[in-house]
């Protein structure tokens, strides 16, 4: 019965990829699904009724598909953080750790404005390298982040810890 399904329920697991041993949580079947899409985005909203918002910030990739849905329903505008060398005009850059190397994710330096209210929202929150780093960008710029939203959380990587040890409000709808 769809009805009692959780957002949980869309979410499908791949053994394996993109390489051995990792059981990668794969929202494509919960963004495909119009229940499980609508259900997420609403899930992923209500926590900030009623909050001033002004921007939402969205991780790339499938932080653009939650957050333009999102930032159309709040009536925000929407900015994406990008990785290294993707965003065509004047950009700030911030490096971070990777199970094997490093990367390096990008903003526009004039997407937010100090003192601007964010909400930043990815799919998955894992050790909270990506999402770490795109905290220290929006707040390079000035931007006040209300909170740090994403679908599933593992909590066994330590991501959500790292956030808040970074005095981050952290809001995920599954582990
Ligand atoms: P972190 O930086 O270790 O927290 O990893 C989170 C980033 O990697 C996010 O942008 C996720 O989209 C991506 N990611 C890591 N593991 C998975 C997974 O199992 N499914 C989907 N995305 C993942």
């Amino acid at each position: 019965n769809s009805k009692s399904k959780s957002v949980k329920d869309y979410i499908r697991t791949i053994v394996d990829f993109p390489h051995e041993g990792i059981m990668f949580r794969d929202v494509t079947t919960l963004f495909a699904d119009p229940r499980g899409f609508r259900m997420a985005v609403d899930q992923m909203l209500h926590p900030y009724a009623g909050q001033r918002i002004d921007k939402v910030v969205g991780l790339e990739a499938r932080g653009f598909i939650l957050g333009g849905a999102i930032a159309h329903q709040l009536g925000t505008g929407f900015v994406p953080i990008r990785k290294k060398g993707k965003l065509p005009g004047a950009t700030i850059s911030q490096e971070y750790k990777l199970e094997y190397g490093e990367a390096v994710v990008e903003l526009h330096k004039d997407a937010i404005q100090p003192g601007e209210k964010i909400l930043l929202v990815d799919d998955l929150l894992a050790t909270g390298g990506t999402a770490g780093a795109g905290i220290k960008l929006i707040e390079r710029l000035g931007g006040e982040i209300i909170s740090c939203s994403f679908i599933i959380d593992l909590p066994e990587l330590g991501g959500r810890k790292l956030l808040e040890d970074m005095g981050m409000d952290v809001n995920v709808l599954c582990e």
